[in-house]
C-alpha cells in the first residue's frame, strides 16, 4: 500500500516590539541574564498586565498579510502548567477567541502537490501569546533567564495541507519572508525568534481520514524541521507497513542522532485548564483601528517577484534578488524608471553595484551613485558611446566620486572611437604588424581575427568600437 504524509505546522514568532507584552521591559536579545525583568514579567503577586498595543497591531497586520479575517472580538486566556521557565505558572494566550482566523499563504513550490510552480496552505489562525524564559544547564546547577519571559509571541497555525518535508520547508521560508517584509518580526533563527511545532501523520493514498497525529515539538530551524520530517514520515509508514499501530503522541527531534524519540502519548497529554484571563479586557477593535493597521500593509514578496518579472521583463533570479534585498530592489526601481533596457540596468545594479558595496563593506544608503545615473551608464553602452570594458572603469569612478557618467567619460576622454578614419588606421597598423595572423585568417583560421581585434582594442586603450573593427578587419583581410 502507498502512504502519503499530512503535515500541519504551528509556528511561533517573536514580534518586533520595543517592549514586552504586558510590561515596559525591553524586548531585546543578548542582554545580561535577568536584566530585562520586572514584577510583572516575573509574575510576582499583585501585579497587573497591560497589553502592548503595538503587539496587537502587529498581530492584526499579520492576519492581513496572511489573508485572515481580523476578529472584532478577541480575548486572552490563561494556559496553566508548571515548568521552571514559566514564571507565572501559566501563559497568557488566546484560546477560543483569537485575534485572526482563516487565511492562506501562497508560496513557490515545484514538487509534488504544486500547481504552476506554487502551492497554497490554509492558515487556521494567528494568535497572540507570550514567550517564556530560557533554561540553562550548567555542570551541577541550572538557571533561568527571564529576559525572554513576556516577550510578545505570535502563534501561526496552519491547516494540515502540507504533504512533504520539502513543501513544509518552502512554506516556512515563505512565511518568514512575509513576516520580515511586514516588519512583524526579524525572524532571526540564531536568536531563537522563530520556532515551530511539526505535526505529521500518514494515511493510505486516496483516503481522507487523518491518521494519528505525531507532534515534534520546538524545532528551532527550518532545515531541522525538514530533517525531522524526512526521518519521521518513513518511520510512520514503516510502522504501518509492518502491521503496527500509531498513536497520537509527542516526540522530540534529536539533532545529534538525527532521529525523533517519543516524549509522551495522548494519555499523558496536558490538561491546561484554560480559563479567561481575568486581568485583561477582551479586545474589540474599532473600524478606525483596523484601518490604521491596514494602512501598514506591504506588497507580499511573491507578488513583488511577479511584478518585477512582469513590469521589467526580468528573469526570475534577478527578480528574486530584489525580493530578498528590498533596499536594492527599491534602488533598482528608481534606476530603471523609463529605461529602454531594464535588464541592462538590473545587471549593473546586481553585478556591479551590489558587488562593490560588498567589496567596500559599505551600505547601500551611503552609495554616491544616483540611481538615474545607472540608467544613463547602461544607455551609453547600449548606444555604442563607450565599450562595456570602459563602462566598468566609468562605473568604478562613479562609485568613488558620485560623478555623472557623461562627466567622467568627457573628463577622461573615454568616448568610444567610432570615427571610421581613426579605426581604419588602427586596423591597418595591426594587420601590418601581425602578418602571420593575417595570413592565418586568410588560410581559414577564423580565430586569428579575434587576436587582431584584441590588438586593435589594446592599441586604442579599449576605446575602439569592437563591432565596427570586427567588420572592418574582416573586410580588409578578405579584400
Ligand atoms: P491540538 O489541539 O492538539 O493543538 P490542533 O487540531 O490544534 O491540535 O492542530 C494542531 C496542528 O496540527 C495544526 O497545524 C493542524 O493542522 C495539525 N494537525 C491536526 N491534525 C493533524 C493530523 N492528523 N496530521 C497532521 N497534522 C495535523
Ligand atoms: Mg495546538
Ligand atoms: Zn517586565
Amino acid at each position: 500500500m502507498e502512504y502519503e504524509a499530512v503535515i500541519g505546522l504551528e509556528t511561533h514568532v517573536q514580534l518586533k516590539t520595543k517592549s514586552k507584552m504586558w510590561c515596559g521591559c525591553a524586548n531585546e536579545f543578548g542582554a545580561d541574564p535577568n536584566s530585562n525583568v520586572c514584577p510583572v514579567c516575573l509574575g510576582l503577586p499583585g501585579v497587573l498586565p497591560v497589553a502592548n498595543e503595538e503587539a496587537l497591531r502587529l498581530t492584526a497586520l499579520t492576519g492581513l498579510l496572511l489573508n485572515c479575517t481580523i476578529a472584532r472580538y478577541a480575548k486572552f486566556d490563561r494556559k496553566n502548567y508548571f515548568y521552571p521557565d514559566a514564571p507565572k505558572n501559566y501563559q497568557i494566550t488566546q484560546y477560543d477567541k483569537p485575534s485572526t482566523l482563516g487565511g492562506f499563504v501562497d508560496f513557490e513550490f515545484t514538487g509534488a502537490g504544486s500547481v504552476n510552480g506554487a502551492a497554497r496552505v490554509r492558515i487556521t489562525r494567528a494568535h497572540l501569546e507570550e514567550d517564556v524564559g530560557k533554561n540553562f544547564h550548567f555542570d551541577r546547577t541550572s538557571g533561568v533567564d527571564f529576559n525572554r519571559a513576556g516577550v510578545p509571541l505570535l502563534e501561526i497555525v496552519s491547516e494540515p495541507d502540507l504533504t512533504s518535508a520539502d513543501m513544509a520547508y518552502e512554506y516556512l521560508n515563505a512565511l518568514k519572508d512575509i513576516l520580515v517584509y511586514g516588519g512583524i518580526s526579524d525572524c532571526d533563527m540564531e536568536k531563537g525568534m522563530v520556532r515551530c511545532d511539526v505535526n505529521v501523520s500518514v494515511r493510505p493514498v486516496g483516503t481522507k481520514e487523518l491518521g494519528a497525529k505525531i507532534e515534534i515539538k520546538n524545532m528551532n530551524s527550518f532545515s531541522g524541521a525538514r530533517r525531522a520530517l524526512e526521518y519521521e514520515i518513513p518511520r510512520q509508514i514503516e510502522v504501518l507497513r509492518k502491521g503496527g499501530k500509531l498513536i497520537q503522541s509527542t516526540r522530540r527531534w534529536d539533532d545529534v542522532t538525527q532521529m525523533t524519540e517519543e516524549m509522551r502519548t495522548k494519555e499523558h497529554a496536558h490538561d491546561y485548564r484554560y480559563f479567561p484571563e481575568p486581568d485583561l479586557m477582551p479586545f474589540v477593535p474599532s473600524d478606525a483601528w483596523i484601518g490604521e493597521v491596514r494602512a501598514r500593509m506591504v506588497e507580499l514578496p511573491l507578488a513583488r517577484k511577479h511584478r518585477f518579472i512582469r513590469d521589467y521583463q526580468l528573469p526570475a533570479t534577478d527578480a528574486q534578488t530584489f525580493v530578498w534585498d528590498v533596499p536594492l530592489g527599491a534602488y533598482f526601481e528608481k534606476a530603471v524608471t523609463g529605461a529602454k533596457n531594464p535588464k541592462a540596468v538590473a545587471n549593473w545594479v546586481i553585478n556591479n553595484l551590489r558587488a562593490k558595496i560588498t567589496e567596500a563593506g559599505t551600505a547601500l544608503d551611503t552609495v554616491k551613485i544616483k540611481p538615474t545615473d545607472i540608467q544613463v551608464l547602461a544607455g551609453l553602452v547600449d548606444g555604442g558611446k563607450i565599450s562595456s570594458s570602459i563602462a566598468q572603469s566609468v562605473f568604478a569612478d562613479m562609485f568613488a566620486t558620485g560623478d555623472a557618467p557623461a562627466v567622467i567619460v568627457e573628463k577622461r576622454g573615454l568616448a568610444q572611437v567610432s570615427d571610421t578614419g581613426a579605426l581604419e588606421k588602427f586596423c591597418d597598423d595591426v594587420i601590418a604588424a601581425n602578418p602571420g595572423s593575417a595570413a592565418d585568417f586568410k588560410a581559414g583560421k577564423v580565430a586569428a581575427l579575434n587576436f587582431l581585434k584584441g590588438q586593435v582594442m589594446k592599441n586604442s586603450k579599449g576605446k575602439a568600437n569592437p563591432t565596427l573593427i570586427g567588420e572592418m578587419l574582416e573586410k580588409k583581410l578578405r579584400a
